[in-house]
């Protein structure tokens, strides 16, 4: 799924190239999401001039001037493309003769949705080792679990969290509550720092998800990845291990030898 840093890259372009101009038209696909876009929203966008494009965790924003805003999410595989056909476009917009459309082979991605409510980033000032020491006080669910609840932290997901863990030496399945403070400041940073690294890379293009930006370049943040989707871990060459559970229903590969 498309986490923070995927996002953020998707935004920087589409701010980039269409920020002070009108949408033209706007069409939704057959068959469509689970659930089409609101008209509301299909009216904001017709004929809307982009004000810019905002991020807030892993949603996606269109500013149009005096209409508000409408929020994208890209689900679990969803892209959003300038140009580029395939069989999955289930929402398309165009601006002048270029036409930016969703593909979402999987539908679960959504426009014109409501803005849940969301913790604070990482890169947030609001997010420190106090609050995050606060996210886990007390709680008997895992650390990785926690991190991923978008109302509590939001944008991290599944490669993210399982790469803050590995570098602040915490194995996901631990209870939240029994992190040490030294622990939690250092997963603190490693948040922070994993998704600042992220951004910077312009996301993570992996095999199994292959997360391009709308204008089809891939993401260097995979070079970066130390434990998800590896065989081997990144830092000590040591076999990796899968919680004998699943989290959130995903796999959370960690190392033994590097995670306490
Ligand atoms: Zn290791």
């Amino acid at each position: 799924m498309p986490e923070l840093p995927e996002v953020e890259t998707v935004r920087r372009v589409l701010h980039e190239r269409y920020r002070g101009r009108t949408i033209t038209a706007v069409a939704v696909g057959k068959p469509t999401f689970y659930r089409a876009p609101p008209l509301a929203a299909i009216r904001a966008l017709t004929g809307g001039v982009i004000a810019g494009f905002r991020r807030r965790g892993k949603y996606l924003l269109a500013d149009l001037e005096g209409r508000g805003c409408v929020v994208f999410h890209l689900g679990m595989s969803g892209r959003l493309t300038v140009g580029e056909e395939s069989p999955h476009v289930r929402f398309q917009f165009w601006v002048g003769e270029e036409a930016v459309r969703f593909h979402d082979a999987r539908r679960f991605g959504r426009v014109g949705c409501a803005l849940p409510q969301l913790g604070p980033e990482p890169m947030d000032a609001a997010f420190d080792a106090d609050y995050l020491r606060g996210v886990l006080r007390g709680r008997s669910a895992s650390v990785k679990a926690l991190l991923m609840d978008q109302r509590l932290v939001a944008g991290l997901g599944n490669i993210y969290a399982s790469e803050a863990l590995h570098r602040a030496r915490v194995r996901p399945a631990r209870a939240g509550k029994s992190l040490s403070r030294t622990e939690t400041a250092a997963l603190a940073d490693a948040c922070r720092e994993v998704l600042r690294q992220g951004v910077e890379l312009g996301g993570a293009t992996l095999d199994d998800e292959s997360f391009l930006d709308p204008l089809g370049r891939p993401g260097r943040m995979q070079e970066r990845v130390k434990v998800y989707g590896r065989a081997a871990c990144g830092t000590c060459g040591g076999p990796l291990r899968d919680t004998r559970r699943p989290i959130g229903g995903r796999s959370s590969l960690h190392c033994p030898a590097c995670q306490r």
